[in-house]
């Protein structure tokens, strides 16, 4: 198992955003968690991140607990997030966006691969590799982000609605570059409101609603289950 997370509860003030929660990402997989705004989807990756403070529960990585972890050593041993909204250095170029992706590593041969390897996933990026990201559009934002996480060659690829706010066409795009990450042997933990296509891509999916997991099966299991088909597939 890469990560195990055991009956995690995370508080703003006196809000519990997330209920103790627990779940299992295993290696190699592209796990999902579905759910609808305010579930608790981000705060669940923000706090696996170490960007938000547990007030109980574990988080365990690679056997480690790594429940109190800084984020950059999180970083340094595998965890990479491509976050919600994109987070990218907007006044900076492609180029350089790709290369803060790397900054905790130094080994320069393997980050010239990650390069190359971002820049065949993403050929957009190579053709405006010194364009300012600010002035690119949402799903070309998307593309650096996932670039700049996969840059710091993670083990799991923690994934913020990688689909919010994109064309359709571009949601089929950004999808298919996550399997194709998933393929060359990047764990995956996704998640998303766009529970159709984080079904149809994952492996093993959770439903979180009000920072509870009430649902878990396979991507396909859950896609033809009856209540998540009313509540999230818009119906039949
Ligand atoms: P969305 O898709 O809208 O981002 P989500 O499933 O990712 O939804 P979260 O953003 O994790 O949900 O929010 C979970 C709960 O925590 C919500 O009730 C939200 O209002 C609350 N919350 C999130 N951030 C904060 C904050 N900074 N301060 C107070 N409450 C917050």
């Amino acid at each position: 198992m890469l990560l195990e997370v055991k009956d995690l509860r995370v508080n703003y003030g006196h809000i519990e955003a997330i209920r103790g929660i627990s779940f299992e990402v295993p290696e190699g997989s592209v796990t999902a968690l579905i759910g609808a705004n305010g579930a608790g989807k981000t705060t669940t990756l923000k706090t696996l991140s170490g960007l938000r403070p547990v007030r109980s529960g574990t988080v365990v990585f690679d056997g480690a607990d790594i429940t109190n972890l800084a984020p950059y050593e999180r970083v340094k041993r595998g965890i990479g997030q491509s976050p919600e909204g994109r987070g990218c250095f907007v006044g900076m170029t492609v180029r350089e966006n790709l290369d803060m992706g790397a900054y905790v590593r130094n080994d320069k041969a393997a980050i010239a691969e990650d390069l190359e390897r971002a820049f065949t996933l993403f050929p957009r990026l190579k053709e405006r590799e010194k364009q300012v990201v600010g002035s690119m559009s949402g799903g070309e934002q998307q593309m650096v982000a996932i670039g700049r996480a996969l840059m710091a060659r993670p083990r799991l690829l923690l994934l913020d609605e990688p689909s919010m706010g994109l064309a359709p066409k571009l949601i089929q795009q950004i999808f298919s570059i996550v399997k194709e990450i998933n393929d060359q042997g990047t764990t995956v933990l996704i998640v998303e409101q766009n529970a159709a296509q984080a079904l149809k891509l994952a492996h093993h999916a959770h439903v979180l609603e009000t920072g509870e997991i009430v649902r878990s099966g396979g991507g396909q299991e859950l896609a033809g289950d009856p209540a998540v088909k009313a509540a999230y597939l818009g119906g039949d």
